[in-house]
């Protein structure tokens, strides 16, 4: 699977669907599933969609 650079989603296609972009990595580690924009993790992460997302990107 691969990464957004711009939001660290994680993605089943080449085209990131929130930032309309093909800037992805597969050099990431650990994954987040966000349910609920309004937790810390979200927050920390400047999430804003739910999704599954990548902790770390290179
Ligand atoms: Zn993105």
């Amino acid at each position: 699977m691969k990464v957004c650079r711009e939001c660290h989603r994680i993605l089943e296609g080449n085209v990131c669907p929130i930032c309309k972009t093909s800037h992805l990595t597969d050099d990431w580690s650990g994954l987040v599933i966000i349910f609920d924009l309004e937790s810390q993790i979200a927050k920390s992460l400047n999430i804003t969609h739910p999704g599954k997302y990548a902790l770390r990107v290179r």
